[in-house]
């Protein structure tokens, strides 16, 4: 049910993000009050995460594991 966490995020961002391609091309970290959200341009992953770092782990294991499809 973590599908809510993207309404928390810049209007902005979120509509630069509906008109992506579906494509790993970037990943973001982005704050939210006590934690962080981690998602991808595609629109099949996002997650959060205690802290920055842990979300940029994240986010390399995920294009790692799409690059290898
Ligand atoms: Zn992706």
């Amino acid at each position: 049910m973590s599908d809510s966490v993207l309404y928390d995020l810049p209007g902005e961002f979120v509509s630069s993000m509906a008109e992506s391609t579906g494509y790993c091309d970037a990943q973001a970290v982005l704050p939210s009050e006590d934690h962080y959200i981690a998602f991808c341009t595609c629109g099949n992953w996002h997650t959060t995460v205690p802290t920055r770092d842990e979300g940029l782990a994240l986010a390399r294991a995920h294009t790692a594991e799409t690059e290898g499809k």
